[in-house]
């Protein structure tokens, strides 16, 4: 089974270049394909631990013991994958990752969150759809897509949770001041003092908390994959995430009503 050319396949076939040797042995593999073993220890051409885990056999959903016998020493795995990356990773790196993510994710959102206004501006029944269900959806996806990403797919990047929630906390910090900036110098005429105190405390306050709770149901998922060595389930972030959506959306509901009231300001 396990010898057998599997289904996910990547195609590569790159022939070793000068110079390059066995990582075993050190024999030259000059002019011999990826795709074939070491003709002096029979090692795969790439070290197991540095191979794609979503290509190894030892992955695919149809391997189990009972079929295929015990996983063998040099198989690739999604845990020993894991282990190897950890063992190499460098802390610097991964909070100057966590700083670029916390000060990039905001402007990414912003500009997802422009594109959406761009589809579906206006006023009205439409207006209001508009702000009350697909801005928060796109605005919140947004805000945490740069950490999602490195949960999913390289989740040794990160050293803890408390920076999956500083990268989370960030986006929407960053992102409400882009957003107040814009709205309290551009869109809006002379704000009242009332209208700049409400968006830099609720409106911040809102962002701010909407973001560290979809990054709350992120970092569990990445504290569960790395506790048992697999690739993080996001399906009970999702639920955060929708929480933080509905949140934002109940929040935008309200303030449409007490403006349309002539409540707000
Ligand atoms: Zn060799």
């Amino acid at each position: 089974m396990a010898n057998e050319p599997h289904i996910r396949s990547s195609g590569r076939e790159v022939v070793g270049e000068k110079g390059s040797g066995c990582w075993r042995c050190g024999y030259s593999r000059v002019g011999i394909g990826q795709g074939t073993p070491c003709p002096e220890c029979g090692s795969p051409a790439i070290r197991p631990v540095d191979a794609e885990p979503d290509e190894s056999v030892w992955e695919e959903p149809t391997t189990s013991d009972a079929l295929s016998g015990r996983v063998p020493d040099d198989a690739v795995t999604y845990a020993r994958w894991l282990d190897a990356r950890v063992a190499e990773r460098d802390v610097g790196r991964s909070w100057s990752m966590t700083g670029l993510i916390a000060l990039g994710a905001g402007p990414f959102a912003v500009v997802g969150a422009f594109a959406g206004a761009i589809w579906g501006g206006g006023q009205g029944f439409f207006g209001a759809i508009v702000l009350v269900v697909f801005g928060p959806i796109v605005e919140e996806v947004c805000k945490v897509a740069l950490a999602t990403y490195v949960v999913e797919r390289k989740p040794y990047l990160f050293l803890s949770r408390t920076q999956i929630l500083i990268c989370a906390g960030a986006a929407g910090l960053v992102f409400s001041v882009i957003e107040n900036l814009l709205y309290l110098h551009v869109y809006v005429r002379l704000p009242s003092a009332e209208l700049v105190l409400w968006r830099w405390t609720v409106c911040v306050a809102l962002h701010v908390g909407c973001s560290v709770l979809a990054g709350m149901g992120l970092a569990s998922a990445w504290r569960d994959g790395m506790r048992d060595k697999r690739r993080p389930d996001l399906v009970p972030a999702t639920r955060w995430l929708v929480g933080a959506i509905v949140l934002h959306g109940a929040y935008n509901a309200l303030a449409i009503m007490l403006e349309r009231g002539g409540v707000l300001f």
